[in-house]
């Protein structure tokens, strides 16, 4: 397999630092963007995932792919399974390989003998279209060159063997993300050409396919008869990456993991992309002209802009229709969205437009494009807070400033003391949201978690809370161990590792 460009890995990083598609990036002076964007982990708080996490993350969901872990046992164990990410077809990424170095290899200097005896393995046993091998820090460490490994397995082998070199100490799990892109960008993509290319093929970037989402927007473009070339790398296959540098325009959905790899093939192939959301019925409708847009600049029919709108009209007024139904439950109830991104502003507006009330929105990771759509959609800017420290979180919970709170998995626990009802709505979450029907999913779930009839029952007090002499004996020093334990649900006071997550 041919490498086009291979860059020091020092090189490569300073490269991601240096996106000038990035907006953050493009408002720091040259001394600042040099160091890049990892902040030190906050004392008491998870770290987050490493750089190889972050690019096993992003390239794991290309489903045809056997993707092979070049470290101790350990690394395998990394985070891409809690999300959850689906396949229509294959189910090799599934399956865990990894060389499983032990002190032996590594003194020994066997490990790189065991990487190309890996490949073999695999290759005999599964015959997948590629192998993705992934650097990490022991084998980082140590100078295996996987670089040179993979090139003479895939001459021996016959089929593409690809290096991910973005070993866990070089930096933050977003950096991973990024390098993910910068391997496919130099090892996969335009690697093969389609017989099929066609005027309506467009791609699909930073789109994981989490719980199946991407198969309820799908059957829409079909319905325009446009093609997803690749959805990079939501349920993806391997040529239909490695030929994605065909497509005509590209929506990039989650541009802080793969903005690098949107700019670049518009560089490389005039691919143009715009930035979008699926989270929402206007912010679907407004992604779907785009492309349409974007696809007639590329020489597409002008039509296909009336079939565009028409569809839009249609599909929106069936999804308002199915709202209707929630909308006298749910209005005036108050909404906390503690997520970010795109979702910030898209899920603001289809909420407020089923009467929902939002008393706050964090404006996390979002751009200023976003930040100004909400405040023209949500009027009072207050409402809008970049982080919200766990514990004025709780406080606000405790004190029914909200009926629920959507946010991911990290802040559920603060929502369940505060006896709140909470929605995960970011990547560990176990309902599709994307598309017209996604929206009517998420309204569904929240109607379901704010009326469920749990929370009733936990806000009455507890039966030792009415009865003075379970209470004295429950604050008495003397109390029985096990009984002592109970008493901190009544003042449900917070410990500093109660956030230890957050
Ligand atoms: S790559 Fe390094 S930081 Fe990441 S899981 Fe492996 S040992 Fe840990």
């Amino acid at each position: 397999m041919e490498v086009k460009e291979v860059y020091s890995l020092a090189a490569k990083i300073q490269d991601a630092f240096d996106e000038p598609a990035c907006e953050i990036n493009r408002r720091k002076d040259a001394s600042t963007r040099k160091k890049g964007c990892s902040k030190p982990p906050t004392p008491g708080a998870a770290a987050g995932g490493c750089a190889f996490d972050g690019a096993k993350v992003v390239l794991q969901p290309i489903t045809d792919v056997a993707h092979l872990v070049h470290a101790p046992l350990a690394c395998e164990g990394n985070s891409w399974d809690n999300r959850g990410t689906a396949s229509s077809g294959p189910m090799l990424w599934r399956t865990s390989f990894t060389t499983d170095l032990t002190e032996l290899d590594i003194m020994m200097g066997q490990s790189e003998r065991r990487l190309f005896h890996a490949i073999r393995q695999i290759k005999e046993a599964y015959a997948p279209p590629a192998i993705f091998v992934y650097a990490t820090c022991v084998t980082a460490l140590i100078g295996d060159d996987i670089l040179a490994v993979c090139k003479r397995a895939a001459e021996k082998f016959g089929l593409p063997v690809v290096p991910i070199n973005a070993p866990g100490f070089v930096g933050s799990k977003n950096l991973g993300n990024k390098l993910a892109g910068e391997a496919l960008l130099d090892h996969v993509i335009g690697t093969v050409e389609p017989d099929d290319a066609g005027p309506y093929d467009i791609n699909i970037l930073g789109e994981f396919n989490l719980s199946g989402e991407f198969w309820l927007v799908k059957p829409l473009l079909d319905r325009l008869g446009i093609r997803v070339r690749a959805c990079i790398p939501g349920d993806a296959r391997y040529r239909d990456v490695a030929s994605s540098h065909r497509a005509r325009a590209a929506m990039l959905v989650c541009s802080t993991a793969l903005i690098n790899l949107a700019r670049k093939m518009e560089e490389r192939w005039q691919i143009p992309f715009f930035e979008g959301s699926f989270y929402g019925i206007t912010a679907t409708s407004e992604a779907l002209r785009r492309i349409a847009e974007l696809l007639v600049k590329k020489g597409a029919d002008t039509e296909i802009l009336d079939r565009t709108d028409k569809l839009i009209a249609e599909e929106e007024a069936i999804a308002w229709k199915r709202l209707e139904s929630y909308r006298p439950r749910l209005k005036g109830k108050r909404v906390l969205i503690n997520s970010g991104g795109v979702k910030s502003w898209s899920l603001v507006h289809a909420l407020m437009e089923i009467g929902m009330e939002v008393v706050g929105t964090s404006v996390k990771k979002s751009t200023v494009e976003d930040k100004e759509r909400i405040k023209q959609v949500l009027k009072e800017e207050h409402h809008m807070f970049e982080s919200i420290a766990p514990r004025e979180l709780y406080a606000m919970l405790s004190e029914q400033k909200a009926d629920i709170m959507l946010s991911g998995g990290r802040t559920q626990f603060i929502a369940l003391k505060a006896k709140t009802p909470w929605l995960d709505i970011n990547q560990e979450r176990h309902h599709p949201y994307a598309g017209y029907d996604g929206m009517v999913e998420l309204v569904r779930q929240i109607d379901l978690a704010i009326h469920n009839p749990v929370w009733s029952d936990v806000r009455e007090p507890a039966p030792w809370e009415d009865d003075p002499a379970v209470a004295e004996q429950l604050s008495s020093p003397h109390t029985h161990s096990a009984t002592a334990s109970v008493a901190p649900l009544k003042t449900s006071r917070l410990d500093a590792g109660d956030f230890a997550e957050c």
